[in-house]
């Protein structure tokens, strides 16, 4: 469902990922792990079309995030490792924004807005100013935000940091009930322990190399 084919990505003389590679299949949670500065958000801009390789292909379903970059932006939602900035902006604007972006017609927005805020249990909040909003709730509704049309990938860039335990807990709850959902999900952290316990897979990146990639056992063996 995702494959990064031998991506390198260099700033002047500095390679910030070398010749990557790995799969992830369908309805697979897969871990991308490795320290800050790893190469972890630039392997998923370029996933998710937002960088351009040095060299090297990435494909979603088939589609070439190079070659086709609006066909995967179908496919996938992206949680970015920033929120922005929505100054203003009411929960339920929030998403509609999205929703529009997404080119979801008006009669179906109110409908699937509703059903995002239920299953992230954010329906009490849809009048609150985003900004307003604690850390853990605006990680929910970034999430939220990668739902509104219905993608079957789900690329998400460090969705707990920042997190207390209670809300990381929830995180982990909710990023399972998506994968139950029949999602594939690329998540990463810079903690190995964080995402051990629920992914279906590991990469470990470190200074833009992977180290080891397979399944939890696979991985767990090698360390
Ligand atoms: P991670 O997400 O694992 O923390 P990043 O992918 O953000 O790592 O960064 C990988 C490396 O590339 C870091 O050393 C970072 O400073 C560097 N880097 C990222 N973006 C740029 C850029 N636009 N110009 C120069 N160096 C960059
Ligand atoms: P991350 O949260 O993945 O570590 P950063 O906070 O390091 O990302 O980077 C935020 C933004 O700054 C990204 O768009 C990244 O490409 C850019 N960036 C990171 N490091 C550098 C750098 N050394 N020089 C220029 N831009 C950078």
């Amino acid at each position: 469902m995702i494959e990064v084919r031998n991506f390198t990505k260099r700033y002047g003389d500095f390679v910030a990922v070398d010749d990557l590679s790995f799969t992830i299949g369908e309805g697979e949670i897969f871990g991308f792990i490795g320290p800050n500065g790893a190469g972890k958000s630039t392997t998923i801009r370029f996933l998710a079309t937002l960088l351009r390789p040095s060299s090297g292909e990435g494909y979603i379903a088939g589609h070439s995030v190079v070659d086709d970059p609006m066909a995967v932006r179908k496919l996938i939602g992206f949680m970015p490792d920033d929120f922005g900035v929505y100054d203003g902006m009411k929960v339920w604007e929030f998403l509609d924004f999205f929703a529009v972006a997404y080119k979801i017609p008006r009669g179906s927005r109110k409908k699937i807005i509703a059903e995002v805020l239920e299953l992230l249990d954010l329906t009490h909040k849809r009048d609150d100013y985003v900004n307003g909003l604690s850390k853990g709730m605006k990680q929910r509704l970034c999430l939220a935000k990668t739902l509104v049309h219905d993608p079957p990938v789900l690329i998400l860039d460090e969705p707990a940091s920042g997190l207390d335990p209670r809300a990381r807990a929830e995180m982990k709850a909710l990023l399972s009930e998506l994968r139950s959902m029949g999602k594939t999900i690329l998540v990463s952290s810079h903690i190995l322990p964080e995402l051990a316990d629920f992914v279906t897979s590991i990469g470990i990146i470190e200074r833009g190399k992977l180290l080891a990639a397979g399944s939890v056992q696979e991985i767990q063996r090698t360390l």
